[in-house]
């Protein structure tokens, strides 16, 4: 029989070169980026651009209904895209307009492509697939009481969509979400459009980001929901989202945030994304959240668990603290974790500190006599130990908290406050939108301080032992558990922190998790 029609011809064409190419290529298997904590985290060979995720939620039992458009560009010859995905089932998918083969390996999706993707070009890809919200409890969807919100880090955005997931591949988002009349869907960005109608009343909420994001920074809130809008510092908008029912009750504390806004720009300069806002979810989390332009907290910090009000605005400035430390400036390698978490801790202590509750001065003392221990136990700073398999959270120890904020109070008191500033400043400027490492800031440090602080910051990175704290020769670590300050929370929470066995080994964990600096994971 002879072909007479060319679209014909073209589609046999293209099945029979799919299955020469499955046929002489090796087995997929799952890939990554060579992060020395989560080695097949993100993927080789290109660069995300941009993420169009279109999600459908019915209910919390229910997978969404997924479609994931991707535009990237290669950056070597690809015969496979591996990318980032589990927790969900690939009903088909597309390179560059043509449908290309699908293989679940690990928690990578290997798209295999009717021909080879040379180097530089564009990647458009299309991926149909559910997105299961009943998953497992450590990160992506978190189910609430009346929704669904997000939680990935470190490494969870895959299981809620195919992707590059690592924050060293930056990229743009559009999230279009269809959800049932009564709820309210809130994620990060702006709102592009208004709600579009849906058949039974659904609507389709559409957002778009305005800064390159991380795709462990992803937020998308559906739930019967408040939006309170109100403006912040210079004009910049400000949106919290709530359950509904809790509006009134938490009014006082959303009415802090412009405040806390202020008092970070004073010191690092200006906020550096579209909105800023706080999501209160009802779930027991065990954690807050730093979701770009929108904050993740468990709504029990604010609801009479025993947190003291200084605290819970410490925690709330440490969130916001992250937009600039961890959000807009985010860390190469997941060893860098420290950037984020030393600074965010760094600025949630001072603010404690100028609240007069808890001084600076005492909690890096505090935190020197555990350093030895929090080292021991988790590695240092800089070069972290990775966590236990399955507990993926424990990478959240101490010695990336107060452990590395201690390296900022030395370098403060090594430089100078006049000097250290300029290193914040110049840190978040330099970098902000883009990913910077540990290398990046001992450069940076060094420069604004107009020495070399290379062989001053080494040990403080990367050493076994905690040395010597500029200023304070009188200052030892100790072995022996700390008191409970007087001023900490009067009853522990009821979710224990993951990360509070770890906290200080030898220490009953009811210590532990009233001590300020390793009650939650923040
Ligand atoms: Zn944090």
């Amino acid at each position: 029989m002879q072909l007479s029609s060319p679209r014909l011809r073209a589609a046999l064409l293209a099945a029979a070169s799919l299955t020469l190419v499955a046929a002489v290529l090796p087995p997929p298997k799952p890939l990554g980026i060579g992060d020395r904590l989560f080695p097949e985290l993100g993927n080789p060979g290109y660069d995300v651009l941009s993420y169009d995720l279109s999600l459908t939620y019915k209910d919390n039992l229910t997978p969404l209904d997924a479609v994931t458009v991707i535009e990237a560009r290669t950056l070597e010859p690809l015969e496979r895209i591996n990318l980032d995905f589990t927790n969900g089932t690939v009903a088909s998918a597309e390179v560059n307009g043509e449908p290309a083969g699908v293989d679940s390996v690990g928690e990578d999706l290997v798209l295999t492509p009717a021909h080879a993707v040379p180097a530089g070009t564009p990647l458009h890809l299309v991926v149909r697939h559910t997105s299961d919200p009943r998953g497992r409890a450590d990160g992506g969807w978190v189910p609430t009481e009346d929704g669904l919100a997000m939680a990935n880090q470190a490494d969870a955005a895959h299981r809620v969509f195919p992707c590059n997931d690592h924050p060293a591949d930056k990229a743009y988002f559009t999230f279009r979400v269809t959800a049932p009349a009564g709820t309210t869907v809130v994620a990060n960005g702006v709102p592009s459009s208004l709600p579009a109608a849906r058949a039974g009343g659904a609507a389709v909420w559409t957002y778009k980001t305005l800064h390159p994001m991380a795709t462990e920074l992803a937020q998308v809130s559906v739930g019967r929901s408040a939006v309170v809008h109100r403006t912040g510092p210079h004009g910049l908008p400000l949106r919290d989202v709530v359950p509904a029912a809790d509006r009134e009750r938490l009014e006082p504390w959303l009415a802090k945030t412009a405040g806390h806004i202020e008092w970070m720009e004073e010191r690092v300069g200006r906020y550096p994304f579209e909105n800023y806002g706080v999501l209160i979810a009802r779930a027991k989390t065990g954690f807050e959240l730093e979701t770009q332009t929108l904050s993740l907290f468990e709504n029990g910090l604010f609801a009479g668990e025993g947190y003291p009000e200084w605290y819970v605005e410490s925690v709330m400035v440490h969130e916001l603290a992250h937009q600039w430390f961890g959000d807009s400036v985010t860390p190469r390698t997941w060893s860098d974790l420290w950037l984020n978490e030393g600074h965010a801790t760094w600025y949630e202590a001072l603010y404690a500190d100028g609240l007069g509750k808890y001084s600076l001065e005492r909690r890096m003392r505090e935190a020197y006599q555990r350093s030895d221990q929090w080292r021991a136990a988790g590695g240092p700073p800089a070069a972290p130990k990775a966590a236990a398999p399955g507990e993926k959270i424990g990478l959240f120890r101490p010695v990336v908290y107060d452990g590395a904020a201690l390296i900022l109070y030395a370098l403060r008191q090594e430089i100078g406050g006049e000097a250290f500033d300029r290193v914040e400043r110049s840190w978040v400027a330099e970098h902000k939108d883009g990913t910077a490492g540990t290398e990046d800031f001992v450069r940076l440090a060094s420069r604004e301080a107009g020495r070399d602080l290379g062989a001053f910051l080494e040990p403080w990175l990367y050493g076994q032992t905690t040395p010597p704290m500029p200023g304070h020769p009188e200052w030892s670590g100790s072995t022996a558990p700390k008191p409970t300050p007087k001023t900490a929370p009067k009853t522990a929470p009821k979710t224990a922190p993951k990360a509070a066995p770890q906290a200080a080994p030898g220490t009953a964990p009811k210590a532990a998790v009233a001590d300020p600096a390793a009650g939650k994971t923040v």
